[in-house]
């Protein structure tokens, strides 16, 4: 019984609850215990009492959704990754989150990621590695690797992450799920500890595009106390489309060829020609300044990220080191606990924005940054919606990049250009290759997600991805 519950997308079990087939108390329980039998260090804490009642009706209908430590939870810990927060528990709890609550969204847990959302593996969690539960010797990607291997393993019926430069979609494909990096400021910041502001976007990460669309519903709005928020312009519908037919999708060769794996570019082909078969239409369009996107990426990023870890000084939060002086605490607090990575972005961010340096560095890649956002603009008039791989490899081996950031960093080749443009980007499970999931990505304007949900719906009938093999 409790297995055929937990077999339910999060849509079809609120349902149930709202129809008066199930207690929302009984699904939560049976997720709470499911959650506890969690051997991929997904979680860095299971709800441990049943939550407060949920109001008759609720849209979400008590379905319990696994949050990313990287967002402010009152009273629960939350580390976002990092030692140096280890023990803090928050004053707070995050809008987005609370938003899901009042929805009928219940926090299930906190998942396990990169320290500080800084990576694509979840090998710089400062709490130890996750694993991909298609293949438990490799990485879930990152920097959402908790949230993506939870939804992936059926710990969780849906999850929720950050995105500053693929870290939803980049382990969504990696766990064969699906994984939207909203439009900037769709959603509220507020409560999201902070990588780099500019880009940084909380968005869904579930088992399908419907419960995609769900749970994005309900985490939209324009937040008082994010002075970046807009919310959307109009109300997120449930996908209901199987055609495309009208679609133009735009096929960029930067982000399709090079580096991409054979087996990745296989699948990738294939969904090609099921867009054909669903009545859309293929164009090639050029964004030229594309395969810039990481080096502007990881300066812009690392540049924020050492402004924003400015904060972590031993002396508001988490964790604080004993030393004689003010200033050696300062110093030993950060030394030990921020791990390797972290330093090296902030030494780089820090070094990217002094005085003699800013021009060349920051003030370059932000030109770069305005350049790709003007490709996007001018493919849009062009086509309706951007296609390319996700990843340009499916999930690697545990180990396999640690020594390398470039490697690493590589990653994240199809999924920077578009938070450096604010603009939405969904990834969707497009087939295996080698037993291991491949994640197709869709890309549109700024406030397309309803295009891009209806597409990626309608794409995820003809491919007909079956997701059990990873679901204990
Ligand atoms: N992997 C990228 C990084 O390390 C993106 C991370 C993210 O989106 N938070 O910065």
């Amino acid at each position: 019984m409790t297995g055929d519950l937990l077999d339910l997308t999060a849509a079809q079990a609120g349902q149930r609850v709202r129809a008066g087939e199930l207690s929302a108390s009984d699904l939560f329980e049976a997720w709470r215990e499911r959650a506890a039998t969690d051997s991929l260090n997904a979680y860095r804490w299971v709800a441990d009492a049943p939550p407060p009642e949920i109001a008759a009706g609720a849209p979400l209908g008590g379905v319990p959704v696994a949050i990313k430590d990287l967002f402010c939870t009152e009273g629960v810990p939350s580390a976002a990754g990092s030692r140096i927060l280890e023990g803090y528990l928050p004053p707070y709890t995050a809008t987005a989150v609370e938003q899901l609550a009042q929805a009928g969204a219940p926090m299930l847990g906190k998942t396990n990621m990169d320290e500080f959302a800084m990576g694509s593996s979840n090998e710089n969690s400062g709490f130890g590695p996750v694993m991909n539960p298609w293949d438990e010797s490799r990485v879930p990607g990152g920097s959402s690797g908790g949230s993506a291997a939870a939804v992936a393993a059926g710990l969780a019926p849906w999850a929720i992450g950050t995105d500053t430069g693929g870290s939803i979609r980049q382990p969504a494909a990696l766990c064969g799920i699906v994984g939207l990096k909203p439009t900037y400021g769709s959603i509220s910041r507020y409560g999201m500890i902070a990588f780099a502001s500019s880009l940084d976007q909380a968005g869904p990460l579930t088992r399908d595009v419907t419960d995609c669309a769900l749970l994005f519903r309900h985490m939209v709005g324009r937040d008082p106390l994010d002075s970046t928020s807009t919310g959307l312009p109009e109300e997120v519908r449930l996908p209901d489309q199987e055609r495309l037919d009208g679609l133009r999708f735009g096929v960029p060769p930067e982000l399709t060829r090079g580096g991409v794996d054979p087996g990745v570019a296989a699948v990738f082909e294939q969904s090609l020609r099921h867009i054909e078969e669903l009545g859309g239409t293929l164009e090639e369009v050029s964004l030229p300044h594309s395969d810039q996107g990481i080096s502007a990426y990881y300066v812009i990023a690392p540049a924020e990220a050492s402004a924003n870890l400015a904060r972590f000084d031993g002396v508001r939060y988490g964790l604080r080191a004993e030393a004689g002086d003010l200033a050696s605490m300062y110093e030993d607090t950060r030394e030990h606990g921020f791990g390797d990575e972290v330093k090296r972005r902030i030494m780089l961010g820090t070094y990217a924005l002094s005085s003699g340096y800013y021009d060349a560095y920051y003030g370059r890649a932000q030109r770069v940054r305005t350049k790709i956002a003007e490709d996007f603009r001018s493919a849009f008039e062009r086509v309706d919606l951007i296609v390319t791989p996700t990843s340009p490899t499916v999930a690697f081996g545990l180990g396999e990049r640690t020594d390398d950031p470039l490697a690493m960093y590589l990653s994240d080749f199809c999924t920077v250009p578009m938070p450096l443009a604010g603009i939405p980007a969904i990834s969707i499970p497009g087939g295996l290759s080698d037993e291991l999931p491949v994640g197709i990505q869709l890309a549109g304007p700024a406030f397309s997600e309803n295009r891009i949900l209806e597409a990626a719906y309608a794409l995820e009938q003809a491919i007909g991805f079956d997701g059990s093999g990873a679901r204990g």
